[in-house]
């Protein structure tokens, strides 16, 4: 009881309670919780009034690559059912909102990868062209921005502050613990990186608010948690401008289970105006428990009644279908005796107070000399989308936000342990198998940018897909890829085990066009390089014997065995440089030096690959005979001018358009493959000699 008294005493004079404290609070009863949190309330907000705002949500996308479980929103990229809103219904919906006196939008969407930040700041700068202040985007869409495009946090904000943003929602917190995110939503934002956008927006002056979904995975513990996380971040910052707990829907997720109910709801909301001292409001959340609720819900702490919701799809999509108009709410307002005070996004009074027009936006529209510039045009401005870049500060870490200096290192998004690098656009093959698609990076290595990678899962696998010669026809050709970036780029993802899909020529003619080949050696015919990430440094002597990862070529060469298309378990690849195809007598000399294949593309890869200790191995098939080999004549306009006869070409087809069922079937195999070569130590000569040091990033700087 003493206890008890003194946790009273301090609530009652305004004292901030510790962790232990916060978490005795579960203890109390529901109506001494109550109590107590509307004496917080009258010390927050001494005036009767509840506040809310006319608006509406606006969804400008529900094609999403996170899969949040608690989700019963998204779509994945390729669904029937997925949308990207047209310009001319946005603009309808703006219009609406206007003649229905609304001062705001909430725009939110899904983590679309094929939308980009031209497409995001034309979206805005058509909301401020209407008059209405434009409450949008959270954290996990801002984080992806930033990972997408390349750009630092503070960039992305920035460019869209220039177009307009008012405030930003708190969305996506969820629980602000790593052990609930990972579980829900592993592919979102991490509790460091939803704070660090928060931390960045209100250093640059935009308001925010804060959410917490509950009642799905988190214990009462954590909710605890997630409210000091908040806490904390307020002392600092003071940008938070509300708190809005709202309880998990499960009807049509995936994750299921049943809702918290009332009881909860207004307890979670207690204990949150009691915890948060330094967050001003606090929101009732009547989208998730009616109207009712939230009138009692004035009474558990509650000053704010959120608001119309002119459009609300997310939570509807979950099967709760509230609504509320605003006489409704102003009737539920004044009949529990408060008065009903209309608001803007950061939570000024609006004039007109429970009667008459709202007044407009009081911010200016933002000027917009071209604000149609990528809406609804995915893709087509801005350069490829990217999923990760660089901060200003290097290329390190650039999975963290800018305020990852100050999180422990939270678990990394999608770390692919393997990854194959393909042919033009393979990644479209796996989209066509709707395989899981998580998005796409491009990374800035010490040796420049990346090609995109493309991240799927699979049977809860992650890995990833890169076309070495470009995503749409053959733009790079082998001579110009920049293989130093690419592996880099999947060293820094994770990867540490590599298959090449290539396609050579046949010398040896025991390898027909069609068949399937695992090679286990080179000829290295090529000019140029560069072949080592360490040119002029005495790095990189490393012996090629085996050249390929023998582990990995055991689990190609098993799990190939049984399959459709004829399989040959060795063969020495002559790698020419190209772009030019090679000579009759080019060829007979490869013959005779003991080639069975030409190509372009495992050298310097298959080098380079070494240097960085990743484990490497090729799968080729033929495509056709090696020039000379067959009497073909000169067809110009065909494909290799003639050199693969059609019936070859169509074979080749058949096991091209089988590659990426192949791989899918490959995938456990190469992941459960151990790694007792010795590829993962290729260096340790040279760590031995302290020429590099442990982390291998460290060795080109
Ligand atoms: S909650 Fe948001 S990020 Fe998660 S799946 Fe739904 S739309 Fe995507």
């Amino acid at each position: 009881m003493a206890v008890e008294n003194r946790l009273f005493h301090k609530i009652q004079s305004g004292e901030r309670l510790s962790r232990q404290e916060a978490l005795a609070l579960w203890d109390l009863d529901l109506l001494t919780l109550g109590r107590l949190a509307d004496q917080a309330r009258w010390r927050f907000h001494p005036e009767p009034m509840v506040t809310y705002v006319v608006d509406r949500n606006i969804n400008y996308t529900n094609i999403c690559v996170s899969g949040c479980r608690f989700c019963a929103f998204f779509r994945p990229p390729g669904s029937p059912e997925g949308f990207v809103l047209d310009e001319e219904t946005l603009r309808r919906k703006l219009t609406e909102t206007r003649e229905l006196g609304g001062s705001g939008v909430l725009l939110q969407g899904g983590l679309n990868p094929e939308l980009t930040l031209d497409y995001y700041e034309g979206l805005v700068r058509i909301i401020r062209g209407h008059g209405l202040h434009v409450h949008g985007f959270s954290p996990p869409e801002i984080n992806f921005f930033s990972r997408q495009s390349g750009l630092p946090i503070t960039e992305v904000l920035g460019r869209l502050i220039a177009a307009g943003l008012g405030s930003i929602p708190g969305g996506g917190a969820e629980i602000l613990v790593d052990r609930v995110r990972q579980s829900l939503s592993p592919h979102k934002c991490s509790t460091c990186d939803w704070l660090a956008v928060m931390a960045a927006a209100h250093k640059l002056g935009l308001r925010t608010t804060a959410t917490m979904m509950f009642g799905h995975l988190e214990t009462p513990d954590e909710r605890i948690e997630h409210l000091l996380r908040i806490r904390d971040l307020q002392d600092e910052t003071g940008g938070f401008t509300a708190f809005i707990p709202w309880s998990f829907q499960p009807t049509n997720t995936s994750l299921g289970g049943d809702a918290a109910g009332s009881w909860e709801y207004l307890k979670t909301l207690a204990i949150s105006r009691l915890v948060l001292d330094n967050v001003k409001n606090l929101q009732v959340s009547w989208v998730t428990q009616g109207g009712k609720v939230a009138q009692v819900a004035l009474a558990f702490g509650a000053n704010d009644f959120g608001s119309t919701m002119i459009e609300e799809n997310v939570v509807a999509a979950a099967g709760v279908t509230f609504r509320l108009s605003e006489a409704e709410i102003q009737h539920l307002i004044t009949s529990a005796g408060y008065v009903p005070q209309r608001r803007d996004h950061v939570y000024r009074f609006l004039g007109g107070g429970s009667q008459g027009p709202v007044g407009p936006c009081p911010l200016p529209p933002a000027p917009s000399p071209n604000p149609l510039r990528g809406l609804n045009q995915p893709g087509e401005s801005g350069g490829s989308p990217r999923l990760s870049g660089p901060s200003k500060g290097g290329w390190e870490g650039s999975l963290r936000g800018e305020w990852g200096s100050r999180c422990s290192p939270g678990p990394t998004l999608n770390s692919p342990r393997v990854a194959v690098i393909a042919r033009v656009g393979a990644h479209r093959d796996f989209w066509e198998k709707g395989v899981r698609y998580l998005g796409k990076e491009v990374r800035l290595t010490p040796f420049g940018e990346s090609n995109p990678v493309h991240l799927f899962e699979h049977e809860g696998l992650v890995f990833a897909v890169l076309s070495r010669h470009g995503e749409e026809g053959y733009h790079v050709a082998a001579a110009f890829v920049n293989d130093r970036a690419n592996l880099y780029a999947l060293k820094d993802l994770g990867v540490e085990k590599v298959l090449a899909w290539c396609a050579p020529g046949a010398i040896n003619e025991v390898m027909e066009p069609g068949h399937l080949v695992v090679p286990d050696d080179i000829l290295d015919e090529t000019r140029g390089g560069p072949y080592t990430f360490f040119p002029g440094r005495g790095l990189g002597f490393v012996r090629q014997n085996p050249v390929f990862c023998p582990e990995l070529r055991e689990a190609v060469i098993r799990s190939l065995k049984s399959g459709p298309f004829p399989l040959h378990d060795h063969g020495v690849y002559v790698a020419t440089s190209g772009p030019r195809l090679e000579t009759p007598a080019e060829i007979r000399k490869c013959k005779m030096l003991g080639g069975d294949l030409v190509g372009m593309t495992l050298v310097p890869e298959v080098f380079l690959a070494r240097e960085l200790e990743l484990c490497y191995a090729a799968l080729c098939y033929v495509v056709n005979f090696a020039e000379g080999l067959r009497n073909r004549p000169f067809q110009p306009g065909v494909l290799f001018e003639g050199l693969a006869a059609p019936e070859e070409v169509a074979r080749v087809r058949q096991v091209e358009a089988a590659m990426a069922e192949l791989v899918l079937r490959l995938l456990p195999i190469l992941a459960a493959a151990p790694r007792a070569c010795a590829c993962s130590r290729l260096m340790e000569r040279y760590r031995l000699r302290g020429d590099i040091g442990p982390e291998w990033r460290t060795w080109f700087t």
